[in-house]
């Protein structure tokens, strides 16, 4: 992997964006900001998740209002997206949102735009330029390719500029994967400013999944990428899975739990549900030893495994496991050497008890 960029740093809130800062998750609600409440629980559940930002649509004058009786409820820094009104944008600052996603070009004439930077810089509140292939100006670029995104990024780029800000975060995003990867790596050749990457309107489920991995994960293996969306429709909560399982993927957070299962054969015990087991030990592992392991500052790698023929061996690298033998009975194993064999009803609990053990001798 390429060494990240170091790009310029800016601060939304607490949260640190580039300039060598760890690269951050965020996502966004999708409650309208008048339902305060709800609004509140899903942003504290995404905190809960891992995002380090969360994003808020103000569609109008009255949103700044409930953004200020959200703020104090959240422990996490929120941003204000504004479109076309930089009124909306100013009372957003002045409620304390810690960074705004705006486009100088459409935000408002010329004093508008020097009204939200002035805002901005009075409230120390970095401004996100947010370009996407549906935002690009048809009428001077008329074909959207890597070039046009990043022109009409940098014309928003330019109008900050020219009134002297740069607290800037960019982010060019497309649906196309190429296109994606070909704009941030060009505008990366532009400007050393943070960049938020990900891809736009990615889709549902394992299609959004791949996409947003194959995208993302290709950019951060290039070295860019200070921030990341996974834009995922359905739950945002989902999202901030992805996003945390592309981060440990490409090494740039340290995955605490590793489970490696098999994808099972004609070998497996038919009596056995490698994939529950799997999913069970996860949740288990993870809610009990996660916290330990960050504290002890290692990791752990459990395996579940279809068969004991290749099993034990294919997962010698794993602290504990287990591996399916016949008649709903599997082997649980530790550090390579065989403990006992269990039955499949009692396999969790004790592959939990024997990872304890490693646990606390580590
Ligand atoms: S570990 Fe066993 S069950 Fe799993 S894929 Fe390999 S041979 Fe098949």
């Amino acid at each position: 992997m390429r060494q990240r960029k170091k790009t310029k740093q800016v601060k939304a809130g607490s949260l640190a964006i580039g300039g060598g800062a760890p690269v951050s998750i965020q996502s966004m609600t999708n409650i309208p900001i008048e339902r305060v409440d709800e609004t509140i629980a899903q942003i504290m559940q995404l905190a809960d998740q891992g995002a380090g930002l969360v994003r808020l649509a103000l569609r109008n004058a009255e949103s700044a209002g409930y953004l200020k009786k959200i703020i104090p409820a959240v422990s996490i820094p929120l941003c204000a997206d504004v479109h076309f009104d930089y009124r909306i944008a100013v009372a957003a600052i002045r409620a304390g949102a810690s960074k705004v996603r705006i486009n100088p070009g459409n935000i408002g004439d010329a004093v508008g735009v020097r009204e939200v930077v002035k805002a901005a810089r009075d409230h120390g509140v970095p401004i996100r330029i947010g370009v996407n292939s549906g935002s690009v100006d048809r009428r001077k670029f008329p074909e959207v390719t890597p070039g046009s995104l990043v022109a009409s990024a940098m014309e928003h780029v330019r109008i900050l500029e020219d009134n002297d800000f740069t607290d800037i975060v960019v982010s060019i995003k497309s649906s196309d994967i190429l296109q994606t990867i070909e704009a941030n790596k060009l505008f990366s050749d532009e400007r050393d400013y943070p960049v938020h990457i990900g891809l736009t309107e990615a889709g549902y489920g394992v299609t959004c999944m791949v996409q947003s991995s194959v995208a993302i994960g290709h950019l951060l293996m290039l070295g860019i990428g200070d921030t990341i969306r996974v834009s995922m429709t359905g739950d945002p909560a989902e999202e901030i899975i992805v996003a945390r399982r592309i981060l440990e993927s490409v090494g740039e957070r340290r995955c605490l739990v590793r489970i490696v299962s098999c994808p099972t054969c004609g070998r497996t015990d038919p009596s056995l549900d490698i994939l529950d087991l799997a999913q069970r030990v996860d949740q288990e592992v993870t809610a009990r030893f996660e916290k330990i392991l960050a504290e002890k500052n290692t990791t752990l790698q459990v395996a579940v495994m279809g068969c004991e023929v290749n099993g034990p061996g294919e997962a010698k690298e794993a602290d504990a496991g287990l591996a399916g033998i016949r008649d709903g009975r599997l082997l649980l194993f530790a550090k390579g050497e065989k403990v006992k064999v269990v039955d499949h009803r009692d396999a969790v609990t004790a592959l939990i008890e024997e990872i304890g053990k490693v646990v606390n001798a580590f």
